[in-house]
């Protein structure tokens, strides 16, 4: 395990009285700690571990020891302990992707989501840029409605206009004549919540990674059908490539925004030209056909439940991006930043930033997906736990409440969509190590080979680091410290901000 140098700046360092820190302070046992913290003769210590570790709110507690080798030669280049550290122990960053866990870790995955996900739109990252020819689509995958909820509607519409006022069988009006802006806290609220189907959301939600797994596999056999190869066949004339996340809509429920891209077959491994007879458009159409054609047939949550045929919402969003290079792109298609920087801020959104405590809506869906739990449960130990609770259908259910009930993968791409987070960490570990040695023996980066040295196979490595360590805790002293990391992050997040906004005024795109 390698250890973050220092690259940020001390941020309680040189404060003007107009450079105050913006605290979060829940409660005076928490504004006490922060005073308790910031008056300790320790106080250098703890700034100097925040500023190492990047400000993460949750930083990985280790102790052990290791050493720098030269790969080819074996001689020792530097040698590391977490005796050296103050408290004995060496912190390293959570790199939890949940903004509302960790600011300063989120930042830096939406940063390499960002770069993996515009080098599978542009190329780059020792991705060719021929791919950039290849067609392109952004789609989102809906769920389909469970009850009528509050919403905003385009061209300025009233929300759910109705002549006559009919009301629900719960006497609740059916009707909302409001105009809803953005910012309105009933948006996603059914209009009765009796008459919303909790049980069919929850059920969707626990399926959605099925739907999703069905969606792929449909999209590629009407590719083929397109084609007329068979789908076994699929790869001799074309392969999909994508990168998808998922995001919580108001109403609780999670989409998919998709970048899915037409390669032709593979050439040395990856990316060959698109097949010619397939424009973004028609792309397009295929992927709406697709998901229109989703079904799984979920089976009941425990006994007395019914069988439920789920689907994806008949709201198929499919914009091509580009067109690929046979036509020049008709409309405005989106830029590859805007799509990079989509996907990449929904990556670190969470269930829990929409279920803020007042929400209503989304409590009652944890509270019957908890209820569900519970039964489902129950049901398996009645049942003699024939299988581990895990393989029972709606087994694990509990474990994902939290989430709403949806258990998959936020973000998830194909294997030959672009490079991998695990290629841009190692990177950014090199990256460290290379200015680190470039200081030390007091030359200049040779920033010509240095992508290509960053991003090489780990064989390539010219050092090695032999080290043993173990984990010794998790996490600051106190929600105090806590507090001052968030807002040392939040202050280092807003010195970037400052830096790149100067750097565009001198650079005008
Ligand atoms: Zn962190
Ligand atoms: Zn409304
Ligand atoms: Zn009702």
């Amino acid at each position: 395990m390698t250890v973050d140098a220092a690259t940020t700046p001390n941020p309680f360092a040189g404060y003007g009285e107009d450079a105050a820190l913006d605290l979060d302070l829940e409660s005076p046992a928490v504004a006490a700690q922060v005073v308790k913290r910031l008056l300790s003769p320790d106080f250098e210590d703890f700034s100097d571990q925040l500023t190492r570790v990047g400000f993460c709110a949750n930083p990985i507690h280790l102790t052990g020891s290791s050493t720098t080798l030269d790969a080819a030669t074996g001689e020792v280049l530097s040698t590391y302990c977490s005796d050296q550290e103050p408290g004995g122990s060496t912190l390293v960053r959570c790199g939890n992707r949940r903004a509302s866990e960790c600011p300063s870790c989120s930042r830096i995955y939406a940063a390499d989501m960002f770069h993996l996900i515009r080098a599978g739109v542009a190329g780059g990252k020792g991705v060719p840029d021929t791919i950039s020819e290849n067609p392109l689509v952004f789609a989102t995958l809906t769920a389909p409605s469970f009850g009528h909820v509050h919403g905003t509607r385009d061209n300025h519409r009233r929300c759910r206009p109705r002549a006559k006022n009919p009301r629900c069988p719960h006497g609740r009006p059916a009707t909302c004549m409001a105009f809803h802006d953005d910012e309105d806290p009933q948006l996603g609220h059914p209009l009765c919540w009796e008459c919303y189907d909790y049980a069919s959301h929850v059920v969707w939600q626990w399926w959605a990674p099925e739907l999703w797994r069905r969606f792929t596999i449909a999209l590629r056999r009407a590719l083929a059908q397109h084609l007329a190869v068979r789908e076994t066949k699929l790869n001799t004339r074309a392969s999909l490539q994508y990168a998808k996340v998922g995001e919580y809509q108001r109403r609780g429920l999670i989409h998919f925004h998709a970048l899915i891209r037409l390669d032709g077959p593979k050439v040395d491994g990856a990316f060959g030209p698109a097949p010619a007879d397939v424009d973004a458009d028609k792309l397009s159409d295929l992927i709406r056909d697709a998901a229109a054609s989703v079904r799984f047939t979920a089976p009941p949550m425990f006994a007395g439940d019914s069988e439920r045929v789920l689907a994806l919402g008949a709201q198929v969003d499919a914009r091509h991006v580009r067109t690929g290079h046979r036509t020049d792109d008709p409309g405005k298609p989106l830029a590859p930043e805007q799509v990079a920087g989509y996907l990449a801020k929904y990556s670190t959104k969470s269930a829990s930033d929409t279920t803020d405590q007042g929400n209503a809506h989304l409590h009652r869906i944890k509270t019957v997906a908890d209820e569900f739990a519970r039964a489902v449960e129950d049901e398996w130990n009645h049942a003699g736990r024939p299988v581990e609770l895990r393989d029972w259908p709606y087994g694990l259910l509990g474990k994902w409440v939290h989430d709403l009930g949806f258990r998959g993968h936020f973000a998830s791409k194909s294997r030959r969509y672009s490079v991998t987070l695990g290629q841009l960490r190692r990177a950014r570990r090199r990256a460290q190590l290379l200015l680190a040695d470039a200081q030390r023996r007091g030359e200049p980066v040779d920033l010509a080979s240095m992508e290509a040295q960053l991003l090489a196979d780990d064989d390539a490595e010219t050092t090695l680091i032999v080290g043993s360590w173990s984990f010794a805790g998790i996490g600051w002293d106190t929600p105090g410290d806590v507090a001052l990391a968030k807002a040392a992050a939040a202050r280092a997040r807003e010195h970037a901000q400052d830096k790149a906004a100067k750097k565009r005024v001198s650079k005008p795109d």
